[in-house]
């Protein structure tokens, strides 16, 4: 069963296209890197695959539905709902407190407040960041942000995660223990994952890689294509 699947995706920005006649499935429960140089398309192509951007063309199915057709507010309730994403720098609320950061989804999905508080208490024990809870994210180091990011966006349970170079601005062993972590609970939640990376260890971790180059999606691993 495909999880995510697109088809023939075309994005331009003005006049720079960022994707052109991409395609590329998913399985259910598959971990797939998506490697490829810098300016290929990888945020792009993440991004309409999550539903952030539409693209100008193609489709793209999400557990075998349409979801470039639907409207922004029902691609904002399946983000919010299926949905988890990591974004290079995390991107928490550093006015909030790591506990609040990792809430938040869960209010927005209309959780109570004191079950929104226990998950979110639930998740830094299990990545290792309990005591942590009361502190403000703009506070921790940046393994410990990421971790808290992560934990944000598996808060929901959702079933696929995309995370956009999630460990591109941590130190390589920082950056290994974060993947580590990343794919060990994706695997334990049979989450599907769509992980943008450059780096070969870190894909090492993933099922399958593709790799996107002048806004196409190409299969393997030719390290040449990766630089
Ligand atoms: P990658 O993630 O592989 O580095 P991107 O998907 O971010 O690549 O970008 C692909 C192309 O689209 C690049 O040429 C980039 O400059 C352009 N691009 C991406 N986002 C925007 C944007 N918001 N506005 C204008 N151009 C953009
Ligand atoms: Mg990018």
């Amino acid at each position: 069963m495909l999880m995510v699947e697109a088809e023939h995706l075309f994005r331009s920005f003005g006049t720079t296209p960022a994707l052109r006649d991409a395609s590329v499935a998913v399985p259910a429960g598959e971990i797939l890197a998506v490697m490829g140089p810098s300016g290929s398309g990888k945020s792009t192509l993440l991004h309409c695959l999550s539903g952030i951007f539409t693209p100008d063309s193609g489709e793209i199915r999400y557990d075998g539905r349409r979801l470039d057709t639907l409207s922004e507010s029902a691609r904002t309730a399946l983000r919010r709902t299926a949905f988890g994403f990591v974004f290079q720098f995390g991107q928490l609320v550093p006015e909030l407190t790591v506990a609040d950061n990792i809430a938040l989804p869960l209010l927005l999905n209309k959780v109570p407040r004191r079950a929104a508080y226990a998950t979110a208490s639930a998740w830094l024990d299990r990545l290792e960041l309990g005591g942590l809870g009361r502190r403000r994210t703009g506070e921790l180091s940046g393994g410990q942000a990421q971790r808290v990011a992560i934990a944000r966006a598996l808060a929901i349970s959702p079933r696929v995660l995309f995370a956009d170079e999630p460990t591109g601005s941590l130190d390589s062993v920082t950056g290994a223990a974060v993947m580590g972590l990343l794919v060990g609970l994706a695997r334990e939640e049979g989450v599907t994952v769509v992980l943008v990376t450059h780096d070969t260890r870190v894909a090492d971790h993933a099922d399958r890689r593709v790799i996107v180059r002048d806004g196409q999606v190409f299969a393997g691993y030719d390290a040449e294509a990766t630089r």
